[in-house]
């Protein structure tokens, strides 16, 4: 898309909006602040801004001296951690592009999006070396893969035909590199989405966009990220960048502190704990073995106040468990690979202030609002728009410089509708512009002609004492096509029967949503980045048969 230009155009400097000056602009103005990372060696690693930038330089050198060339994929297989984020500088920063690979997909899966993306090299963490071996026959454009680890690390024997070594790479080069200058609409990164039909789609950001989304998710309105934190991405650098951390981070001048694999409750709380930790991010199924491992203990956070919760909805219980057991604000965010991936985040106004709590908290139960950068509207199945009157319900539009117009290669061709881009969420927006999500529209359950929402459902559930996980998606019913059915995990020593979980919806809601059955099970399935598959849990309780029926 071009627009026209102005006689009189602006006379400020022209300067590329370039991934690169986010590391130098830390390693000059930040330059002893530090990154903090546990590594899948075992042990932790501490250097700075300044020191990772270096590295970075060396790296991008290195991968100059590999004939990488602007506009080539370079890909990563690995944990959160200082090695993975110099590949976000080196190679982003040089003109390359970072394609982060998902390791949790299934070994075809990486290589058919390794193949498409025609990755050139690929780095890796130790603990993949047995997926690599795996995979590698089958990556035809790759020229050789990295092993992120040093030469005593490195295998005595391995199938790979071609292995390198990264701190053997760092070593042999030279720091002498300056950050090349291009177009700030070049590509700097490539994500996959998870495809749970289909096979994975690509979103190729910009250097342009990724800056401001930097600029926009640290926001005082969004993640409220400064100097004064020390940060924790517990979202994987695998799954949308980790949420952007690795950039806004570092523009803020706060410390980076990597969990590496250790994602228990355990390892985390102690990670918080040793590194005066005050905000994090993550999905909610990561946050139960961390909240779970607190409260069983009876353990209280030092210095952890603030976290965002986001990628699926943040269920009412954990916001009070965190917020009123454990001192801990909750910032539920919502946004998608194809948003880079921010789009609203909850929070309240001052009108708000002088509510009653329980006011406050449905507020914050909402997805949030619009983030400075990104419009949205709901609109109709004729694609009409919908008022915003936090009731009436809608397909979620989005549009702004950090959401796609197309997926890479064209995979799906033509995506927008009226330049806006689909999202796939049904959702709501009130008078004050807060969203909140009621469904994905293919886990919308559809009763007799009019919808349920399943989040909702789930939402309650998972309120019961006795309920760890709750699930909630549509079985046929000869009658009204579909009703809604419960899959629950019980807490470990807790008991509930289905009738008593069932009396719990009442007055709640209205009485033709209550689920028509609720069926207990040891665990849900989960994708690639930790999300409930409930297209598997469909497909397995295809032939359940309802006591409605
Ligand atoms: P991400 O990788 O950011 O999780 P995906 O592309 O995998 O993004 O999935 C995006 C989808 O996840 C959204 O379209 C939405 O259905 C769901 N989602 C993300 N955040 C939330 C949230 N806070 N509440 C409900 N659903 C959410």
């Amino acid at each position: 898309m071009s627009y026209p230009k102005s006689p009189l155009m602006g006379q400020m400097m022209s300067q590329p909006l370039l991934i690169s000056s986010i590391i130098e602009f830390a390693a000059r103005h930040y330059g002893n602040n530090e990154i903090v990372s546990r590594r899948v060696e075992g042990d932790m690693h501490r250097y700075t801004y300044r020191e990772c930038e270096e590295r970075a330089r060396r790296m991008a050198k290195a991968l100059e001296g590999l004939g990488v060339q602007i506009g080539d994929r370079v890909a990563t297989l690995a944990w959160n951690g200082y090695r993975h984020m110099e590949l976000y500088y080196a190679v982003s920063g040089s003109g390359a592009v970072l394609h982060t690979v998902n390791p949790r997909l299934h070994p075809e899966q990486i290589a058919y999006i390794v193949n498409h993306a025609e990755d050139q090299y690929l780095f890796f963490d130790l603990s993949f070396l047995p997926l690599i071996e795996a995979v590698a026959p089958h990556c035809k454009t790759v020229k050789a893969f990295v092993l992120m680890s040093d030469r005593a690390h490195m295998p005595q024997e391995t199938k790979i035909a071609s292995l390198l070594c990264y701190e053997d790479l760092i070593a042999s080069s030279s720091d002498d590199y300056t950050w090349p200058l291009f177009d700030e609409n070049s590509a700097a990164s490539l994500c996959y989405t998870s495809g749970t039909t289909g096979n994975p789609k690509g979103a190729l950001y910009s250097h342009r966009s990724t800056l401001l989304h930097a600029y926009a998710s640290s926001m005082p309105g969004a993640l409220n990220v400064s100097s004064m934190d020390s940060v924790v991405p517990v979202v994987p650098m695998f799954h949308v960048n980790a949420w952007g951390l690795p950039y806004s981070v570092p523009l803020s001048g706060a410390k980076m502190v990597f969990p590496g694999a250790a994602l228990d409750g355990k390892s985390l709380y102690e990670l918080f704990e040793a590194e005066g930790v005050t905000f994090s991010a993550g999905v909610p199924t990561v946050w139960l073995g961390l909240i779970n491992h607190a409260i069983q203990n009876k353990l209280q956070f030092s210095t952890f106040r603030r976290t965002v919760i986001g990628g699926s909805a943040c269920p009412p219980a954990m916001m009070d468990t965190l917020i009123d057991k454990l001192d801990v604000h909750v910032i539920h965010g919502w946004g998608m690979t194809e948003m880079s991936p921010l789009g609203t985040t909850g929070g309240l106004q001052v009108k708000h202030l002088s509510l009653p709590k329980e006011e406050q908290r449905k507020i914050l139960q909402k997805q949030g609002h619009a983030i400075f950068g990104v419009d949205m509207k709901i609109v109709d199945d004729e694609g009409k728009e919908l008022p915003w009157d936090g009731e009436t319900y809608g397909h979620l539009y989005v549009k702004g410089p950090w959401i796609i117009e197309r997926y890479f290669k064209d995979e799906g061709g033509e995506v927008l509708v009226d330049g806006w881009f689909p999202t796939g969420d049904v959702a709501t927006i009130d008078g004050d512009g807060y969203m909140q999500i009621t469904d994905r529209s293919k886990d919308v359950i559809k009763s007799g002609g009019e919808w349920i929402g399943s989040i909702d459902l789930e939402n309650i559930a998972m309120a019961h004492p006795a309920v760890l996980q709750a699930a909630c998606i549509g079985v046929a019913h000869p009658k009204w096509d579909e009703r809604p059915m419960l899959v629950v995990v019980k807490r470990p020593g807790m008991d509930v029967t289905r009738e008593e979980l069932l009396a719990f919806f009442e007055g709640k809601i209205a009485k033709w949503w209550l689920p028509d059955d609720v069926v207990f099970t040891e665990a849900l399935p989960t994708g690639a980045t930790g999300k409930i598959q409930k297209n598997r849990l469909r497909e397995q309780y295809r032939e359940h048969k309802l006591p409605t029926a």
